[in-house]
């Protein structure tokens, strides 16, 4: 399917302008399909244009009263001829339900066989539900009306009202981008509430009421104290009436700022125990989701080279928001450890590209760049910015331009505009170094006879003068910090502090974007002084220091093991513990280090870390989850799921779940075993775990079974598709694996055929041989990336996958391991 190009989307937006869509929807025709009737009102300067939609069958496309043939159709264009000044045109659609979590997505919950509907428009999905000008620059108003069964919700960008049994009528919306328009129906829950005179509400599955009314109140406090706050922060009123919080199924991302009606993954209605740093990231989204409601709905990128933007700017302030106005104050340790490690990942991969890139690639192709450099980067980048121009300018800046675009489109150029009106200077300078140019600076400190040089270092392929406005703080034998700030704005500069301290920590308030360098000296007192470090985003600063050091096979990873084992006695944040986990998982055992005998290390401080972790706290459980996955203690595991789990701990469905992974790993049970923990839990979401579970199996019909799964199965689900692979690779079955790894490449080209959109990359990022690290595999999967035959997301995939690679080998190579 042909993908709108820049060139295609500026000609159309300048020949059109479209006045209204009305949307029936009717959901009641069957399983497979529904009924869509659009009207779209526009006016057009010359004669032809075409229309996006993607149906099941093209019934009727009538332009002015007069049919259009709709053979005409071609890979989801309709060309029109004959256009006036002022038109009408009525398409009349049979529409496919989708699995594949975009377009309107239709799901069976497992628990009670009830069916569920909901919406996904973006990036290109909003033609696979009704007809339109798909892009993001030709807004109008909305008016939608749904024809669904009597005992369902309905609820969408605009007040629905239901006006005689199973007919609902939306409220007309102020002009909306096509990507964001979405409907939410089914016999949701529904809990409502009011703030500030905008109506609430939260909604999820029947099957997760009683979570959903447990959650409905802290989800609804963060939701007042953000709309609070940003009426605060913009000057400007919340614009779309509504404001409903639906928590949907097998959803891909983690929300989408549907005006009016955002969409969660409702694996965020909690149904077990979770630790806090769950709680602040579902905090976070809410007020990320609703930071675009401002920018993003309110005001929209021209083209979706400026999607960064959006994402750099609400991540920024579901961070900076939710610190400062809810209870969720751990927001920017949580920033330092989990988002910003992505993002400085993504900065040195072969793939990285500037935070704001040229309106040249295509829509989908512009998918590619929706990465942690989009959000972790520009989310820094902009935290950098607020400080280069004090928060007044910044905050003026922004306000100046939610008004003077309104409901309308703007570039990132606009907003340098208000920027520069609002008092900025030089920020061409500024943004060119920072927002144009991709890669990172390398920081690094050293000692001289009456203070500290620290030192800028430029990549040599992404050459710029970046300032960075930071603090440098020393450390003493008992971790007390004497803190400096700093703007680095040359290549060396001196920083009035004590040479003799035990350690030196550039950027200890994780101010700016750089790879962060320590010296020999602070390394080799790093593991006694490290645990006594009291902030948690230093040591967050700090542990990014070492995993990158390590990933550029400057550092030996026996020392990163040995300082992560240090901390792990200490260490009381439960982001901190699960980071670390995370990391010894992906990166140092089976891949930098031999899985064995590090696995065991690892489990045996986590075992005695659970011995000390306050019973039924965030820590236990974190704790706890990190222990059952690198433990081989069988009948540990085994008494846990029979009520001998550490008190305080609760043995819910999730972490029953997990304890099964393990024990299925270990080929400890068996599919017997899997299938009457699904008999416990007869969920959806069991079923996703238990597909999990099967594929980690160490027995090759296991294998076999999930293979057939991941590479040729056409209706499999999102969510259980995503869990085989995630069960299917360990460092402990390389052997039973091996086998697959050529054949993942020769087949991950082909699931392209059974799959569209989001999932095709991501479950080819999933499915990576990441384990099998050989020489061997880099090239081959170098043959794969460059194979423009292969879809684009797929090569992306790969491409991060040989990057990861390539590390593996060359941390190996360097230090014999
Ligand atoms: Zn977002």
């Amino acid at each position: 399917m042909p993908s709108l190009t820049v060139d295609g989307a500026r000609t159309r937006a300048a020949a059109l302008s479209v006045q209204s869509y009305d949307v029936d929807l009717d959901l009641t025709q069957g399983e497979r399909t529904f009924g869509s009737t659009t009207t779209i009102r526009f006016t057009a300067s010359g004669t032809t244009t075409w229309l996006d939609v993607k149906p099941d069958e093209l019934i009727s496309v009538t332009l002015n009263g007069a049919p259009v043939d709709v053979a005409g159709l071609n890979d989801g264009r309709l060309e029109l001829a004959g256009l006036q000044s002022d038109n009408e045109l009525v398409v009349v659609a049979s529409m496919l339900y989708s699995h594949d979590g975009e377009g309107l997505h239709r799901s069976v919950d497992a628990a009670d066989g009830l069916a569920y509907t909901y919406g996904m428009s973006f990036l290109d999905a909003g033609p696979r539900i009704f007809a339109c000008f798909d892009q993001p620059d030709l807004k109008a108003p909305y008016r939608m009306k749904v024809t669904a069964r009597p005992e369902w919700l309905v609820l969408g960008n605009g007040a629905a009202t239901q006006v005689s049994p199973g007919r609902w009528e939306l409220a007309e919306t102020p002009p909306l981008s096509t990507y964001f328009v979405t409907v939410v129906a089914g016999p949701y829950h529904q809990i409502t509430d009011e703030h500030d005179g905008i109506a609430l509400s939260v909604v999820a599955r029947q099957s997760l009421k009683e979570p959903l009314e447990r959650e409905a109140e802290d989800i609804f406090t963060v939701t007042k104290q953000s709309f609070d706050a940003y009426h605060r922060m913009f000057g400007y009123r919340y614009p779309f009436g509504e404001y409903h919080q639906a928590f949907v199924p097998e959803f891909n991302a983690g929300a989408m700022e549907n005006p009016g009606c955002v969409t969660f993954r409702d694996s965020m209605v909690f149904r077990s125990a979770v630790t806090d740093a769950e709680r602040g990231n579902r905090a976070r989204t809410v007020v990320h989701e609703m930071a675009h409601q401002w920018f993003g709905d309110t005001v929209t990128m021209t083209w979706w080279n400026d999607l960064w933007l959006n994402e750099s700017f609400a991540e920024y302030m579901a961070h900076r928001v939710s610190t400062d106005a809810t209870d969720y104050t751990d927001n920017w340790i949580d920033f330092a450890f989990i988002r910003k490690w992505w993002g400085l990942q993504a900065d040195q991969r072969s793939s990285t590209h500037p935070v704001a890139a040229d309106p040249v690639k295509d829509a989908l192709a512009s998918l590619d760049d929706f990465d942690g450099i989009s959000y972790a980067k520009g989310a820094a980048v902009l935290k950098q910015l607020a400080a280069y121009l004090g928060d007044d300018v910044f905050l003026a800046g922004v306000r100046a331009h939610i008004v003077s675009n309104e409901f309308g489109n703007a570039t990132f150029g606009d907003l340098l505009a208000k920027w520069t009106e609002a008092g900025a200077v030089d920020l061409d300078n500024w943004a060119g170094a920072w927002l144009r140019t991709p890669g990172l600076d390398t920081i690094s400190a050293s000692r001289t006879a009456t203070g500290i040089k620290l030192s800028r270092i430029a990549p040599t392929a992404y050459p710029a003068s970046r300032p960075h406005k930071l603090t440098v703080g020393g450390y003493d034998a008992a971790g007390q910090a004497t803190t400096v700030d700093v703007l680095l704005d040359a290549d060396e500069v001196d920083v009035p502090l004590d040479p003799s301290v035990a350690v030196v920590i550039p950027d200890a308030g994780d101010d700016t974007w750089a790879k962060i360098r320590l010296d020999a000296d602070s390394l080799a007192n790093l593991p006694s002084v490290l645990p006594k470090i009291e902030d948690g985003v230093t040591r967050a600063v700090v542990l990014n220091s070492l995993r990158d050091s390590i990933a550029d096979a400057e550092l030996d990873p026996r020392l990163g093991f040995e300082v992560l084992i240090g901390m792990l006695p200490h260490e009381t944040s439960d982001i901190a513990v699960g980071t670390m986990v995370g990391w010894a998982n992906m990166h140092l055992l089976g891949f930098y280090l031999p899985y064995e005998p590090y696995r065991g290390h690892v489990a045996e401080a986590l075992a005695a870390r659970l011995g000390t972790a306050p019973a039924g706290s965030s820590l236990q459980l974190a704790v706890a989850r990190g222990y059952v996955r690198f433990t081989d203690e069988v009948d540990v595991l085994r008494s846990w799921l029979n009520g001998g789990a550490p008190d305080g701990l609760a043995m819910d469905a999730d972490l029953r779940w997990t304890v099964l992974l393990q024990l299925a790993r270990l080929g400890a049970v068996g599919d017997a075993d899997i299938d009457a923990e699904l008999e416990r839990d007869t969920s959806s979401e069991g079923v996703v775990h238990a597909t999990r579970c099967r594929a980690a199996l160490p027995a090759p019909e296991a294998k076999e079974r999930a293979w057939t799964l991941i590479m040729t199965d056409p209706d499999v689900a999102n969510y259980e598709l995503y869990a085989a692979c995630e069960g299917f690779w360990h460092p402990a079955q390389l052997e039973l694996t091996a086998p697959y790894v050529d054949r993942y490449f020769a087949e991950i080209a082909g699931t392209e055929k059974l799959r569209s959109g989001w999932v095709v990359a991501s479950s080819a990022k999933l499915a990576f041989p990441r384990y099998a690290v050989e020489q061997r595999i880099v090239e081959r999967a170098s043959d794969l990336v460059a194979d423009d035959s292969v879809a684009a997301g797929i090569r992306r995939s790969v491409g991060d996958g040989v990057d990861d690679l390539k590390r593996a080998l060359a941390v190996r190579s360097a230090f014999g391991n």
